[in-house]
């Protein structure tokens, strides 16, 4: 998932990027919020967290334009301005979520957690498909009960993939949410990734379908033979 924070307090953002780096979001920084408006004209985010006192652009000035724009990003406001009214203004004007510094850092990422699993639809951590269950708080995965050990990438194709199941989601997408702009991963990385977890979705009640030339499609049922899982998929990285 990938999270734009625009902040302009150098040592909040090294941190709170690094922090969220760490819980597996791909993390970019702008400090200024004409540049955050910019950016947000051509790249799509599934959070943003919002400082208000920003050089250029203030951030409830910014919130109003992306809003007008049609831009429907899950937006947490992140500011020491802590008067009811910036508040009432904050929410009025489009954000998702209010948070005033100090913060703690726990409760910070449970509120990035719901914000964008309720802009994907979905109510609760746990997310499933088939017998297939994954624990967002922990990104944790298993399968009728049996933990299934998956790297930080793999987790993430599929987090992606569970959230939409049932819908395609093409490869760019996947790329959008796994990786920060100017994050460049190789030609084939998707694939690879979308390969080692058909491999190891096997033992589930799931199908990790290709839909040539549209995407990925993650649906709960075992294929019913060799032909379910068309497409070519590379044997290594
Ligand atoms: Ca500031």
């Amino acid at each position: 998932m990938r999270i734009l924070l625009v902040e302009d307090e150098p040592l909040l953002a090294d941190g709170l990027a690094r922090s969220l780096r760490a819980a597996g979001y791909a993390v970019e920084c702008l400090d200024d919020g004409q540049a955050a408006d910019t950016l947000l004209l051509t790249e799509t985010y599934d959070c943003l967290i919002l400082d208000l006192g920003l050089p250029r652009l203030d951030g409830l000035q910014l919130l109003a334009r992306l809003r007008r724009r049609g831009v429907r990003t899950p937006v947490l406001i992140l500011t020491a301005r802590d008067q009811l009214s910036d508040r009432v203004d904050g929410l009025d004007l489009g954000a998702d979520d209010y948070m005033t510094k100090p913060f703690d850092l726990p409760e910070l990422e449970a509120r990035v957690r719901a914000l964008i699993r309720r802009a994907q639809g979905a109510a609760t951590a746990q997310l499933s498909v088939g017998d297939l269950l994954l624990d967002t708080v922990g990104k944790r995965v298993s399968v009728a009960g049996q933990p299934l050990a998956l790297s930080a990438r793999e987790y993430g194709v599929l987090e992606v993939l569970v959230l939409r199941s049932g819908k395609v989601v093409g490869k760019s997408q996947l790329s959008e949410c796994l990786y920060a702009s100017g994050e460049e991963p190789g030609p084939n990385a998707i694939e690879v990734y979308i390969h080692r977890l058909r491999r190891k979705l096997e033992v589930a009640s799931v199908t990790l379908r290709t839909i040539r030339g549209l995407g990925y499609l993650l649906e709960p049922g075992t294929s019913s033979g060799p032909a379910a899982s068309s497409g070519r998929t590379p044997d290594a990285a």
